[in-house]
């Protein structure tokens, strides 16, 4: 990991930061420090050449005061309880920030995906589900995908669920193939809150949003879709990146062209007629706007200055520490949080339950518009906060979030 600070150390600091502008109850405070809840499993499973896998998995349950869990679940080789519990925590944050009802959860197993079989990971996704099977559920918590679990993977936990259940409960979990009741518009969801963000983020440094120049660190489910709809919307992408690398072209990129490179190669870089670049020349881009949609700490103290965007859009949850967004903000670079920027995923996620709750499936157009109508509300919310308080995008956001939150809290009381 690049810079001093975990994951953990960042959300702490966010957290004091609000609190101490919103004059936060010292006592919930906190109370928000730590979550609800931290479930710690061993999961065990035969591997393909007949050995015992063993596997360090969480689940970590923040608050819940204004709704059910909600929150991705994360498969990687970094994976720690500490990273788990400051996803949860800005989960919180997150749905509290578009005004959806539902609390802030994480999940995470500690393994590699890539070295991995189909057959393992769906052994690896069943174990997992049966041993939080207790703590989840559609009135409990309602995990979704994250870094490197997708829809095949939320199936899996469907159906394991259901046959604990002994029926079948597509709302336990979201991000589903359509076929099994996932929502019209879930895959882009998340990327097409991102870019309408940096839209409107543009309209306010007056900047031509249909003619801007974008790099994407992260060619995943975010960064792809990410790069593909502003690519639709006219913007000229010219790099993006993977684990791997990157790749950079002034001419400007064929996003499609480049994700099929990738499934064929398996990375962006040696993409034909580009410049292979690093992961952190790619930060260091030229470019109207920056969207990091890989992981935490990725831009710090140590390379702030040297980011050259006029617009940074957060795809990743918790891509910049505090030390490096008071550099942002100095260089006069307008960010848009996480917590609202990739908020979209979620939001279509809250989409997805209540179609699955009402049994009702709504149009492609219907998902986009109701989206399109959230995030614009969030995105004017967080920035009339942020003129009325004199503060940067990330300290408006994280006010308006831990106020609702806070507010739910007091509004509840304490049992008993
Ligand atoms: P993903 O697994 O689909 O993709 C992750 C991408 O990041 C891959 O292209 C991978 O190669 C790349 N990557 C991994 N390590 C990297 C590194 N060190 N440098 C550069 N690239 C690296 O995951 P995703 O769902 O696209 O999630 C990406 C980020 O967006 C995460 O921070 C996640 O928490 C956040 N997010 C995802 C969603 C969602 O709906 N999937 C919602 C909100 C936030």
């Amino acid at each position: 990991m690049k810079g001093q600070q975990t994951a953990l150390d960042v959300a702490l600091e966010q957290l004091k930061i609000a609190a101490e502008k919103l004059k936060l109850d010292s006592g919930i405070h906190e109370m928000l420090k730590y979550p609800k809840r931290s479930l710690i499993v061993s999961i065990t499973i035969r591997m393909d050449d007949g050995s015992i896998g063993v596997f360090k998995g969480c689940r970590v349950q923040h608050w819940d005061a204004r709704g059910p869990f909600k929150g991705g679940i994360r498969y990687h080789p970094n994976v720690t309880l500490e990273e788990v519990t400051a996803l949860a925590m800005w989960m919180t944050w997150k749905c509290a920030v578009v005004n959806i009802p539902y609390g802030g959860a994480k999940g995470g197993i500690c393994c590699n995906p890539k070295e991995m079989s189909k057959n393992e990971l769906e052994r690896l996704t069943r174990r997992y589900t049966s041993l939080i099977l207790d703590y989840i559920g559609p009135y409990r918590d309602v995990p979704a995908p994250d870094v490197y679990t997708d829809a095949q993977t939320m199936a899996w936990i469907m159906d394991t669920y259901s046959q604990f259940k002994g029926y079948s409960v597509p709302e336990c979990v979201t991000g589903k193939p359509i076929s099994v009741g996932g929502s019209e518009g879930r895959e882009e969801a998340t990327s097409r809150g991102v870019i309408i963000c940096a839209r409107e983020a543009a309209k306010r440094v007056g900047l031509s949003f249909k003619d801007a120049t974008v790099a994407v660190q992260g060619y995943g489910n975010v960064g792809w879709n990410a790069a593909k709809i502003a690519h639709d919307m006219g913007c000229k992408i010219v790099a993006v990146s993977d684990s791997v690398g990157g790749i950079y072209c002034q001419e400007g990129l064929n996003p499609y062209k480049v994700y099929e490179h990738k499934l064929k190669t398996g990375s962006v870089v040696n993409y034909p007629k580009c410049k292979d670049i690093s992961n952190e020349e790619l930060l260091e881009t030229e470019c109207d706007i920056l969207i990091p949609a890989a992981l935490e700490n990725q831009i710090t103290g140590a390379n702030a200055d040297k980011i050259k965007a006029k617009i940074v859009a957060e795809g990743a949850n918790g891509p910049t520490t505090p030390e490096a967004d008071k550099i942002l903000h100095e260089k006069g670079i307008f960010l848009v949080p996480d917590i609202l920027a990739n908020a979209g995923g979620v939001t279509v996620s809250y989409f997805e339950w209540v179609q699955n709750l009402t049994r009702e499936h709504w149009t492609l157009e219907e998902v986009n518009r109701k989206l399109e109508n959230i995030m614009m509300r969030a995105f004017n919310d967080v920035y009339s906060l942020m003129e009325r308080e004199k503060e940067d995008m990330r300290t408006a956001a994280l006010m308006l979030g831990i106020g609702r939150v806070s507010e739910a809290i007091k509004i509840l009381g304490l049992w008993p």
